[in-house]
């Protein structure tokens, strides 16, 4: 069956019930065929290494993609996996981490804003504003009725970069408790993965109910029809690289993007010795 992504898009008006959704599940492939899975990512990542160059050489759209998840949700390996053939000269990174004094000096969008895409342009969000409707609100870092504000704030912030002509994907990496205990206990067993253990994560992880419900209010009040998120059932590594890479480039190609015009008086040249 051809993959269908809208399977994965969150539709306003939409109820979620994340415990109603398998992070295991592989909607669209066989389980068994992993190997058929990974040939078509690496087909697909060769298209969106295409579709960026052609992006970046138009230099007219600009494409915003958000990833969030629990800790050891798989952000980093989506980077990896998704855009590992793309140009860096077109793509950026950018990491939110704990505001810094100066960043809590401001709105909160004020870091957001200023690492948005810019012509040509694609740029990863690894975490975003939403942390700040997420760890902010579990952690009881702001009041309810400071952080319920921000729903409203967002639906507009992404509005105006949709219309000021960015393209925006929001991608929620789904992963069950159980995923996240086998991956964050092999960052305690496996020597080349204790940079990555963070004790701190599990202070969010005994918090994770409590994150289930933040992510659903951020799914249902914040995808829209021009700036939606998916949820990507995202156990299986494999498969949530393909889901994301199948979305990506059903996104781009949608732009109908062309390469420049050449020079009028191109044919006529030829390069001497
Ligand atoms: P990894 O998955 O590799 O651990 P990471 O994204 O968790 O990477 P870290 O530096 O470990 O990176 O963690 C960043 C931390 O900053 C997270 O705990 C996140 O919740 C927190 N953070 C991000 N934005 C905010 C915010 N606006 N307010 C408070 N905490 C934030
Ligand atoms: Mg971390």
């Amino acid at each position: 069956m051809a993959f269908d992504i809208d399977t994965f898009r969150v539709a306003p008006g939409d109820k979620i019930r994340l415990d109603k959704r398998d992070p295991q599940d592989t909607p669209h492939v066989d389980p068994d065929d992993r190997a058929a899975a990974e040939t078509r990512t690496l087909e697909l990542n060769g298209r969106l290494e295409e579709l960026q160059e052609l992006l970046w050489a138009q230099g007219k759209h600009r494409v915003l993609v958000v990833l969030q998840a629990m800790d050891a949700g798989g952000k980093d390996g989506t980077i990896k996996h998704v855009f590992e053939h793309v140009n860096p000269s077109g793509v950026r990174v950018a990491a939110f981490k704990k505001p810094s004094d100066d960043e809590l000096r401001h709105d909160y969008l004020w870091r957001v804003h200023k690492e948005v895409p810019g012509d040509g342009e694609l740029v990863i969000f690894n975490r975003s504003h939403y942390e700040d409707v997420l760890v902010v609100r579990v952690m009881d870092l702001v009041p309810k009725s400071t952080w319920k504000k921000r729903f409203g704030h967002i639906r507009a912030f992404e509005e105006l970069l949709v219309d000021e002509g960015t393209t925006v994907l929001k991608f929620f990496l789904h992963t069950s408790k159980e995923e996240q205990r086998e991956r964050l206990q092999e960052r305690l067993d496996r020597p080349e993965k204790n940079w990555k253990f963070d004790a701190g994560d599990l202070v969010h992880r005994e918090k994770w109910d409590d994150y289930m419900d933040a992510f659903a209010d951020v799914l249902e009040e914040t995808s829209t029809v021009d700036a939606p998120w998916f949820i990507i059932p995202a156990n299986r590594k494999w498969y949530r690289n393909l889901a994301i890479s199948e979305i990506m480039v059903n996104a781009l190609e949608a732009l109908e993007m062309t390469y420049p015009p050449a020079p009028a008086d191109i044919a006529e040249m030829t390069i001497s010795d």
